[in-house]
């Protein structure tokens, strides 16, 4: 009898831990077995790297860097058309080549090529970097290349190819208009590799004003997902996207492969392994007599060290 149970408990484990494709753990079942993240080190060697991303931002360790000065948006209020497809792990919407960030202490401009998400269950917590511990319910990750390459392959061997910056989600009561286009298009991308066009819509529109995108913070990682590449520059902003709950929960109507809801779309934090998390200079929001002050420093050339 015991051994028959042994018999059986042995045939389950093979039959549940059999390769696959990776996968996030919210995908996994017996009868479709695929490479849950602490897995994906074992098939693709720099997910066990020790550079990885995500990872938790501790705020109180994080050093002031006076060098993360804002970042200069160009094209970011370009309208663009452009492909939105469920890619089986995420949604994924291709943009035009047009619109670069520099500034943000980057060392040469990069051009944004892909945005996608991660999210948790029906707007619950799901964000893949997580700030003292908290996890917001989703975020968003426009990637950029250096101006120079045409292709993400290419970027990735730089080991400063790519930028990636994220934004956070929050949960709020009212609708948030500018992302009517993104959450309509989910509907026409619900099963796996459905595929769709966006109607017209900027970068700018899916993100804080720029007045708001000031305070960041900024560290050496990876892609997130398999190959897991060290390769990009991390910038990660401290002020949220607004969405209602209708809005987050949208993104889970989404599918997997396995037909399961696309949820929980992100990888667990990672250790950071004596790496430096940084944050831009901190501003101070000036009005009234302060901003006059100020105004009047820099008119007449008076430098502030701070
Ligand atoms: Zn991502």
């Amino acid at each position: 009898m015991q051994q028959l149970t042994l018999v059986l408990l042995a045939s389950f484990w093979a039959f549940c831990t059999g390769s696959g494709d990776w996968c996030y753990q919210s995908q996994f079942t017996c009868d479709h077995p695929c490479n849950t993240p602490e897995k994906w080190g074992h098939v693709f060697k720099d997910c066990a790297g020790e550079q990885q991303s995500p990872i938790n931002i501790v705020t109180r360790k994080a050093l002031k860097d006076e060098r993360l000065t804002p970042f200069l948006f160009n094209n970011y209020q370009q309208m663009f058309r452009a492909l939105v497809r469920n890619n089986g792990h995420s949604v994924q919407v291709e943009v035009p080549h047009l619109s670069t960030v520099a500034g943000g202490g980057l060392s040469t401009t990069y051009k944004a090529v892909q945005f996608h998400l991660h999210w948790g269950n029906n707007g619950g917590p799901g964000s893949e970097h997580t700030i003292d511990g908290e996890q917001y319910p989703m975020e968003l990750h426009i990637v950029h290349m250096k101006q120079r390459y045409t292709d993400l392959k290419t970027a990735l061997s730089d080991p400063e190819g790519v930028a990636v910056l994220g934004f956070f989600y929050e949960r709020s009561s009212s609708v948030n208009k500018k992302y009517d286009t993104i959450v309509k298009s989910l509907k026409n991308v619900i099963a796996t590799n459905g595929n769709t066009t966006l109607l017209p819509t900027s970068l700018a529109q899916l993100i804080p004003p720029q007045q708001n995108l000031t305070s960041y913070y900024r560290y050496k990682g990876s892609l997130t997902t398999p190959g897991c590449t060290e390769a990009v520059i991390w910038t990660l902003f401290e002020n949220p996207i607004p969405l209602n709950n209708e809005q987050l929960r949208a993104f889970s109507d989404l599918k997997f492969h396995n037909g399961k809801p696309m949820v929980g779309n992100f990888r667990p934090v990672q250790p950071l392994n004596g790496r430096q998390v940084f944050r831009s200079g901190g501003v101070v929001i000036l009005s009234g007599p302060a901003l006059l002050a100020a105004t009047l420093a820099v008119a007449l050339g008076l430098s502030q060290p701070n």
